[in-house]
């Protein structure tokens, strides 16, 4: 993006050229853009889980309810203090990786057990979509920080179920080739725009589609995954088939010595 100022040049009243100058403000609209997405994501996301616990505590307050209502509201509001608990926790997340002061705690971890919990746990969340896992073979010990690598596994794992409709099939398929433990997270659900795709793991990024417009999200999901997998000495990619399905790979080197 440039600026153009633009200037006469004058000898008395004899005009002898124009000057042009071009500034590159490219960066500067960035910096622009990503505030004014930063802001319109945080009113909008955290207001929602606020305004529901203001809604509840206040019918709460106002009358004498039943204890089985009590309950149901209470749960209400636990399930949106807890949805605000994960963004604030984004928010941090993404500025600690940025800045490079994660702490991470590394050591040799099988993966596929690590992938057998995250499914596990997305399992019990979402029962509307099918979860399976395949092992192609070869070695999936890698070092890492357990914690870091189940959260990016579960973002994907998540987006794959957020993204897909009901009764969608999330597959994840683990192999090792050329020395890379590689972990695909398959599905079968919206898929992402081809003009999209160059901007996925920016921060803030959300895909402006009437297909998700109602599909709630902060676009920091993918941002942290790919922090978390290149502070790893990975790689993550992605391929789709818009109205079809996407896949995501990681690649993560793969581990032979028991020592960090
Ligand atoms: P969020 O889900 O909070 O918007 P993410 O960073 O996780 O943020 O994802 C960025 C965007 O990428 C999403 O807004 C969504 O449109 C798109 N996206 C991510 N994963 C998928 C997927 N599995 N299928 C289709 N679209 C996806």
């Amino acid at each position: 993006v440039f600026k153009v100022y633009c200037e006469g040049l004058f000898d008395g009243n004899t005009k002898l050229g124009t000057i042009f100058v071009h500034r590159n403000i490219t960066k500067e609209f960035e910096v622009d853009r990503i505030k004014s997405e930063f802001v319109s994501t945080v009113s909008h996301e955290l207001r929602t889980p606020l305004a529901s616990i203001l809604g509840f505590t206040e019918l709460m307050l106002n009358r004498e309810l039943k204890l089985d209502r009590q309950k149901k509201y209470l749960s209400t509001i636990h399930n949106e203090a807890g949805r605000l608990t994960d963004l604030i926790n984004d928010f941090l997340d993404i500025q600690r990786m940025e800045s490079g002061k994660q702490e991470y705690e590394k050591k040799q971890l099988a993966m596929l057990l690590i992938i057998k919990k995250v499914i596990e746990l997305q399992k019990v969340h979402s029962e509307s979509h099918e979860l399976s896992l395949e092992f192609l073979g070869g070695r999936d010990f890698v070092i890492g920080d357990a914690g870091k690598l189940e959260q990016a596994l579960t973002n994907l794992i998540h987006n794959a179920i957020k993204y897909s409709p009901e009764g969608g099939r999330v597959g994840v398929v683990v192999f090792e080739k050329d020395g890379r433990v590689k972990i695909e997270i398959q599905d079968e659900g919206l898929g992402i725009p081809p003009e999209a795709l160059d901007r996925l793991f920016e921060k803030f990024y959300r895909v402006d589609n009437s297909d998700r417009r109602s599909i709630g999200g902060t676009g920091l999901g993918l941002a942290i995954v790919k922090e978390i997998i290149h502070d790893h000495g990975g790689d993550i990619s992605v391929k789709s088939q818009f109205g079809k399905g996407s896949t995501f790979t990681i690649s993560l080197p793969v581990s032979d010595s028991q020592t960090v």
